[in-house]
């Protein structure tokens, strides 16, 4: 790890887009820093995508779509494609676990069991749903015969966060060319290291233009990209407010959009859950990824019956955590992306006291770690729900737990948020745990589990937490054109206009 960060920081990577099979040309481009959250140190040198490079790259994308072999390969060959993207990725699985380490600061632990296999899996899971995904045909009505049939929906913008860089992009990418389309890829500007080398180890699996990437700050490269008439639809990952105005510059040309945003998920633990299951996933919840997940369950219910026993638990657990650096082993939290995201913490913190919350642990920069965006694992008792701290997403290792008498309460109180991303529920009763899943509004229930991802559902949110599903038919529907075909099988009765003088 430190060869290669050493590496990088003697002398930076110089990252741009790739367009046409073409990595673009580096100068005379505005050039943007790519830092390392542990050492703050430039990383790499980004050569922003200008709208100029952005209309080449949708270019390239529209001519392999419309002229080109990709739209209309077979399974066969698709399948092919995406198991090669996956082999890939697999073959260079420890050095994109450490870049992504590098760039985004979550440990290694995790970048290399979770992030990396997943963005691999993503294409295996594609390059065999493929094989089964079908249509639709109604014979109900005689001499009818409707077709329900899924085409490709054309040149897809795909759009990703920092906070999973490659495992996120490459869920779209993988959808996207499974269902036989042509993609212009950005990353985030702040961490765009893995997902430009993922160009640079499939050259030559896709044909010429399937796959393009443009890199750059989502005001510049992304506003270019995602108002360039040439796209057919936005898969999008990100913040609410950005996906927003992503919908308004959409709605002038009425493209599509799957949007994946932001969320506050609670995670509610009854009195008669796995108490130690229970403290363990909420610690999981909350800490996993420095905090930084949109499925974060870290807006914690806790019955008031266990309270004392549960505070105190997961409070000393959250002291306990080790901060530090990344890439060592056993480390469980590392710097916040940049400095923006550690004050943001900060102020959370102090809005969170200002509110009446108890702080219970954290609550400050780590100070014995001066170079670095470290920020402690914080957790605040909060008085009611309407508290900052409970309503917006914070983004970082930050808990804020309530205390709740009843079920219906809890229901209530865990429904009371613009956010419907997840909602996780700790019960051994089977009935309360069916009750509470129907209840809360959120895209996904996870009942007696941390997080999981299973590609065959769909993910995505209620309320301000999205549009669209992510994973096998959610993707389907994103990433296709559904096209009905009535078929007559036999002469049709209509009545016969125009027939007055005959
Ligand atoms: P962000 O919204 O700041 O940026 C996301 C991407 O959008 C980046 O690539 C950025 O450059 C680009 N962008 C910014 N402004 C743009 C514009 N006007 N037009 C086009 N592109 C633009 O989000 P982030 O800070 O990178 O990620 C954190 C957010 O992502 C959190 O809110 C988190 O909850 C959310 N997220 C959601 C999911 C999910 O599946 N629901 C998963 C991960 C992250």
């Amino acid at each position: 790890m430190s060869d290669l960060r050493e590496q990088l920081n003697r002398t930076p990577l110089r990252l741009s887009g790739y367009v046409a099979d073409r990595f673009t040309a580096s100068s005379g481009s505005e050039e943007i820093g790519v830092f390392d959250p542990t050492t703050e140190k430039q990383v790499a040198t980004l050569f922003e995508s200008s709208a100029d490079e952005v209309d080449a790259a949708v270019s390239a994308a529209r001519m392999a779509f419309d002229k080109g072999p990709w739209g209309r390969a077979t399974v066969a060959e698709r399948q092919l494609a995406l198991n090669a993207i996956h082999d890939a990725i697999l073959s260079h699985a420890d050095e994109l676990a450490l870049l992504e380490t590098i760039n985004t600061g979550i440990p290694l632990a995790q970048t290399r069991t979770v992030h990396i296999p997943r963005a691999a899996y993503n294409f295996r899971f594609f390059a065999e749903y493929i094989n089964q995904a079908g249509g639709d045909v109604f014979t109900q009505e005689p001499g009818l015969m409707s077709l329900v049939t899924y085409e490709p929906i054309g040149v897809c913008a795909l759009i990703g966060p920092w906070n999973m860089p490659l495992g996120l992009t490459a869920m779209k990418i993988a959808g996207a060319l499974a269902f036989g389309n042509t993609c212009v890829v950005k990353p985030s500007e702040l961490t765009p290291l893995t997902v430009t080398r993922l160009f640079e180890i499939i050259e030559g699996i896709l044909p010429e233009g399937v796959m393009n990437l443009v890199n750059g700050r989502g005001h510049v490269t992304g506003t270019s990209l995602v108002s360039h008439p040439g796209i057919d639809m936005v898969s999008f990952t990100g913040g609410t407010v950005t996906g927003a105005a992503i919908l308004g510059s959409l709605a002038k040309g009425i493209k599509g959009s799957a949007m994946e945003l932001g969320g506050k998920s609670a995670n509610i633990v009854f009195a008669d859950s796995d108490f130690e299951q229970a403290v363990d996933a909420a610690l999981m919840s909350s800490f996993m990824n420095n905090g930084q997940m949109c499925l974060a369950g870290s807006r914690i219910f806790v019955d008031r019956k266990i309270s004392d026993r549960f505070i105190d638990s997961f409070t000393r657990r959250v002291k306990a955590l080790k901060i530090g650096d990344p890439a060592l082993s056993g480390t469980e939290i590392g710097p916040m992306i940049n400095h923006s995201q550690r004050e943001r913490m900060e102020r959370y913190a102090g809005s969170g006291l200002g509110e009446g919350a108890t702080l219970l642990a954290g609550g400050h920069r780590c100070a014995n770690l001066n170079t670095g965006f470290f920020f402690e694992p914080t957790a605040m008792l909060a008085p009611t729900n309407e508290l900052a701290i409970c309503q917006e997403e914070i983004f970082g290792p930050f808990a804020a737990l309530q205390l709740f008498d009843d079920e219906d309460e809890v229901i209530a109180k865990a429904n009371d948020s613009d956010f419907g991303l997840v909602g996780y529920v700790w019960t051994e009763d089977l009935n309360r745990s069916m009750r509470v899943a129907s209840a809360l509004r959120t895209g996904t229930v996870l009942v007696n589990t941390p997080i999981v991802r299973d590609l065959r559902t769909g993910f995505g949110g209620y309320k301000q937490s999205g549009l669209g599903r992510e994973g096998a038919k959610g993707s389907q529907a994103m990433f296709t054109e559904m096209k009905t075909t009535i078929i007559a099988r036999e002469p049709r009765k209509m009545p016969r206009m125009g027939m007055a003088g005959a």
